[in-house]
């Protein structure tokens, strides 16, 4: 894998670290911020650049090129859909996982003269601030200590939306936390109460995809469903919709008669080959990665006895809070040894804490402390070993720094 090299710190700085360089051959920087993006596929970005140099007529012209860019875009299609699970004709190209979640919220909540909208306090910044623009109520479900909804309030605020004067609603839910890895566990149940009380289901699938099988969730009956080809090692600029058929739709940008005059534009045709390209090898997290993730956190524990798991149970994701640090420093610290990890959310950039991890009652000398460790299938032992060694150099170093401040 390919990784930027970000270096320009002064050479005194160099030197410093010359001891710890002298452990490993070559330092590369170790990347666990695969939630935040991937590294792209190398076929994908092979047949990605032959789109973009070679087959670049516009999938909408009628000539013999143009009839090859939509055959490249169509085959896309049929990939992501078997990825999914669904029919061709169900999935909608959009610019990007935020575009598919807005769509669906819009579409589902667009029929009537309010929308009851209920979700959960842990989503993404992308449900939560579409969820606040529609014109009608939002409940928000609130969350165990693992991270995880309940079923008997989901029925009270069901039971509640026949107090109010909305007359639709939604149910939004992410199946996969980005920042904790938590998945619900009572999806399946969700989905058939909402339908059961008239109310439609998006599922944000973003994070699962590529890591666990979506299919199930399709089958479970769900009426939209969001992905993002950048998770799981395709290109950015680039996911996809699932609308079950039948589901109302409403377009959010209009022009052309692209993608079934569902989304205007000409089409991303690099970004959604690749997509295409990624999506036939039906990447999933297997014993590999389980037992990377198994292994990080039994060493970080050894080195770090006090540090606490925040939910989680998506192998690849692990949010670990550090008692009496600060995420910020902690992240450039690390960043600084090479090692790059993530907050979880660019949203809760800041000296406010996570809106996931504040919901999920985090203890407050861990909120401030809590990073975001997430892998993909290129992550290897070797940097799980070091990334682990430079974190407990950087924990105790903060805290060495720290001392006489707090605890
Ligand atoms: N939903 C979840 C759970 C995510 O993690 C993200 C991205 O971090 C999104 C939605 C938005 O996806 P995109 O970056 O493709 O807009």
């Amino acid at each position: 894998m390919k990784l930027p090299v970000i270096n320009n710190r002064p050479p005194e700085i160099e030197m410093e670290e010359f001891s710890f360089q002298s452990l490993y051959d070559r330092i590369e920087p170790v990347y666990l911020d695969n939630n935040a993006t991937t590294a792209i596929d190398q076929s994908a970005l092979t047949e990605m650049m032959k789109a973009l140099e070679l087959d670049y007529a516009n999938p909408g012209a009628l000539h013999q090129a143009g009839k090859t860019a939509k055959k490249l875009v169509e085959d896309a299609r049929k990939n992501v859909a078997s990825f999914i699970g669904c029919k061709n004709d169900e999935v909608v190209f959009m610019g990007s996982g935020s575009e598919a979640i807005n769509t669906a919220i819009i579409s589902a909540t667009s029929i009537g003269h309010a929308a009851y909208i209920l979700t959960c306090k842990t989503e993404h910044k992308a449900t939560i601030t579409t969820a606040e623009q529609m014109n009608g109520y939002v409940g928000y479900l609130s969350v165990d200590k693992e991270g995880r909804f309940s079923i008997d309030e989901l029925v009270a605020m069901f039971e509640e939306r026949y107090r109010t004067t909305c007359d639709f609603s939604l149910l939004s839910l992410m199946i996969a936390n980005n920042e904790t890895g938590t998945i619900h566990k009572n999806i399946d149940k969700a989905i058939e109460l909402a339908h059961k009380y008239g109310a439609l289901v998006h599922l944000d699938a973003v994070q699962i995809a590529g890591k666990k099988e979506i299919k199930p969730y399709i089958e479970m009956g769900t009426d939209y469903l969001s992905i993002s080809g950048h998770k799981f090692h395709a290109s950015k600029g680039v996911g996809a919709l699932y609308v079950r058929t039948g589901a109302p739709y409403t377009a959010l940008i209009y022009g052309g008669l692209q993608e079934n005059e569902r989304r205007a534009g000409t089409e991303n045709v690099p970004a959604i080959v690749s997509m295409g390209v990624v999506a036939k090898k039906y990447p999933l997290f297997g014993k590999k990665e389980e037992q990377l993730h198994r292994k990080f956190i039994r060493l970080l524990r050894s080195r770090v006895p006090s540090c606490i798991i925040n939910g989680g149970d998506m192998v690849g994701t692990i949010n670990v809070g550090f008692q009496y640090v600060h995420r910020e420093a902690m992240i450039i610290k690390l960043s600084q040894n090479d090692v790059y990890a993530g907050i979880g959310s660019a949203c809760s950039l800041g000296i406010k804490p996570s809106h996931t991890l504040e919901a999920m009652n985090v203890p407050p000398d861990y909120i401030h402390g809590s990073i975001r460790f997430s892998m993909s299938k290129y992550t290897t032992e070797q940097e799980i070993d070091r990334a682990v060694e430079v974190i407990g150099k950087v924990y105790d170093e903060l805290r060495e720094m720290g001392r006489g401040i707090i605890g």
